[in-house]
């Protein structure tokens, strides 16, 4: 059975010391509770990554970035490399997140380039697909997310796709209020988890754990994590507020 995880992107949100505050406040949740069947992610922005990590090292918190860069090093201006993070004490990282597919050019290629990247630096990487409005409309997700997967898994072995996170992120239910119901949720896990049988092995389709993200709040956790394919969340607002997150913690393990 995959690991249940329940992971916080906190985007470009909350100044250094509203996150050290959070940061700290989760760690000393995470002690206090036994949360022997959850893992508890949270993807703060590049600037608190290193001191996040410093604070969380002996904790049962993981830091994840929100992107790195698929270049190793060099004149590349802005990016951050996997070098980079895992000196900082960073082991995991999103990639492939709709809002760097829409704004800032990850194509399925560039995801498959910065995938490559984390492999090979041994991290764990969270690669988000999910289908637009339109496709939903028209009847397309599971072949945009087929595609998706297609594209950013190119080239990879089975053993090496058994170490990465999956999240479904529909982007019409993306910070909109607006959640994929439970069915329509378990529905593309499902095809996930079938598309990783069929690709690689069930083996692989097992491991892989399959996170849900878009408009999660305690009100609607208990559902949507209660669907036999769906591993966990990927909670965007609600990971901002301690009190939310850790009510997602709790329904989630
Ligand atoms: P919201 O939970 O704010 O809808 O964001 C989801 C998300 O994009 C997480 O990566």
């Amino acid at each position: 059975m995959a690991r249940k995880i329940v992971a916080g992107n906190w985007k470009m949100n909350l100044l250094p010391d509203e996150g050290y505050q959070l940061i700290e406040d989760l760690s000393n949740f995470c002690e206090g509770n036994k949360l022997d069947n959850v893992e508890v992610v949270v993807s703060p922005p590049f600037i608190h990554l290193a001191k996040a990590a410093e604070m969380t090292a002996h904790s049962k918190l993981t830091i994840s970035a929100q992107n790195c860069s698929d270049q190793l090093s060099g004149a590349y201006t802005g990016e951050v490399s996997v070098e980079m993070l895992k000196a900082a004490g960073v082991n995991w990282t999103l990639i492939g997140h709709s809002e760097r597919r829409e704004y800032y050019g990850d194509t399925d290629e560039f995801v498959n380039g910065k995938l490559k990247r984390t492999i090979e630096a041994e991290m764990t990487p969270v690669l988000c697909v999910g289908e637009v409005l339109e496709d939903r409309k028209a009847g397309k997700q599971e072949e945009v997310v087929a595609s998706q997967l297609k594209g950013a898994l190119a080239g990879f072995s089975a053993d090496e796709v058994k170490n990465m996170v999956i999240a479904y992120e529909p982007v019409w239910a993306i910070g909109t209020g607006e959640t994929a119901s439970p069915e329509q949720a378990q529905e593309v896990h499902a095809f996930i988890r079938k598309y990783l049988t069929q690709t690689y092995s069930a083996e692989v389709a097992n491991a892989v754990s399959i996170l849900y993200g878009g408009s999660v709040k305690p009100e609607n956790a208990k559902e949507i994590f209660g669907q036999p394919d769906v591993d966990g969340g990927l909670i965007g607002g609600a990971s901002l507020k301690y009190e939310q997150f850790v009510k997602l913690i709790e329904i989630g393990q």
